[in-house]
């Protein structure tokens, strides 16, 4: 529910409008407008209470309409945070125009695996790190990753090439571990709707890189972005990684290109493009990477090996760092062509 107030009202009948809300055991969110102010009610409220809430603050002085929300999120809208979402992580911003670039293999095999794809990604130009210890595998009898070992490694490459890193985590219990060795904790597009698994990263204060399932909808990734937010994680980023596709003849996924200014223009949330796991062939990621930069995404995130040949997992959609390095000249011709001051 939110209150749009008129454009006249004092700030009395704001502050009587608020503690009307508190009086009623709700939450109140002042949301300032450019002509206007609005006041949300940023969370669930009981049935029986919504048209008490109705009738009286439609009722109160300089209120002008009270508008029901009926989306199954509300903070991780721009109804409720009107202004983009920035993440600072060191020295990387994230979001409200900063671009972002995460690279690496798709699971942390061994030191020099991970020291080799560090240092050719941070060369190139990646800000992050990426790297699963933990990997949600299909089949049970797929290499599952190096787990705690993986961590640790992640950890040692991390300061000695300095990078920060993101590495996914899969087991609620497990959230405060990775956050102790890792600067983003993913959550993946198998996991996006593990209920515990959000409210325990919810609760951490680490920022959270939320995957969509490939056959969730733009309402139900955003709910579980709701998840995070209302534990009090505000850093959430949104990451695009391909739904399912009606063929895999000829790509692992459909990358649902429209998410980006989909949710750029319902959220305030930084969104980045996975086009490795979008489209699922090395040759294609280019592609539809440059094709995410110019529909507006916030960063990519995109798997790179030393040795695509003999990776462990996703050998056959990760990019070898020169490709990688083409890649990243090119995005920023991209970026160049559509913001012509980051020429400078
Ligand atoms: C990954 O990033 O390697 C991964 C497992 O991705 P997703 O969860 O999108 O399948
Ligand atoms: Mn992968």
């Amino acid at each position: 529910m939110m209150v749009l107030m008129k454009r006249e009202a004092t700030q009395e009948q704001i502050e009587a409008v608020r503690e009307a809300i508190h009086e009623h055991g709700m939450k109140s969110l002042p949301l300032p407008g450019g002509e206007r102010m609005a006041i949300g009610i940023p969370s669930a409220i009981p049935p029986d209470l919504r048209p008490v809430l109705d009738t009286v603050l439609s009722a109160m002085d300089g209120v002008d309409q009270v508008i029901h929300i009926s989306r199954p999120y509300k903070l991780a809208s721009r109804d409720f945070h009107p202004h983009d979402t920035e993440i600072s992580i060191g020295d990387v911003r994230i979001g409200n125009g900063h671009f972002v670039v995460m690279a690496g293999p798709c699971a942390v095999e061994s030191y020099d695996q991970m020291i080799e794809s560090a240092k050719a990604v941070k060369q190139a130009g990646a800000q992050i790190l990426r790297a699963g210890a933990y990997k949600p595998r299909t089949s049970p009898y797929s290499f599952q990753g190096l787990q705690r070992e993986g961590l640790e490694i992640l950890k040692a490459v991390r300061e000695e090439v300095g990078i920060l890193t993101v590495s996914e985590v899969i087991d609620p219990h497990d959230v405060e571990l990775v956050a102790q060795y890792v600067d983003i904790l993913q959550i993946g597009a198998r996991s996006m709707q593990n209920f515990p698994l959000l409210v325990s990263a919810g609760r951490s204060n680490k920022p959270v890189l939320l995957k969509r399932a490939p056959s969730a909808t733009i309402d139900e990734w955003l709910a579980s972005a709701e998840y995070l937010l209302t534990q009090g994680n505000e850093q959430v980023i949104l990451c695009e990684r391909g739904i399912v596709p009606i063929d895999r003849t000829y790509a692992r996924n459909t990358l649902d290109i429209n998410a980006v200014p989909i949710i750029k223009y319902h959220s305030h949330l930084p969104i980045v493009v996975d086009p490795s796991h979008g489209i699922g062939h090395a040759r294609y990621v280019s592609s539809v990477a440059l094709a995410s930069v110019a529909a507006g995404a916030d960063g990519l995130l995109i798997e790179v090996h030393p040795h695509p040949e003999r990776a462990l997992s996703d050998g056959a959609q990760s990019l070898t760092p020169e490709a990688f390095e083409r890649l990243m000249a090119q995005i920023h011709a991209v970026r160049t062509a559509l913001t012509p001051a980051l020429a400078k």
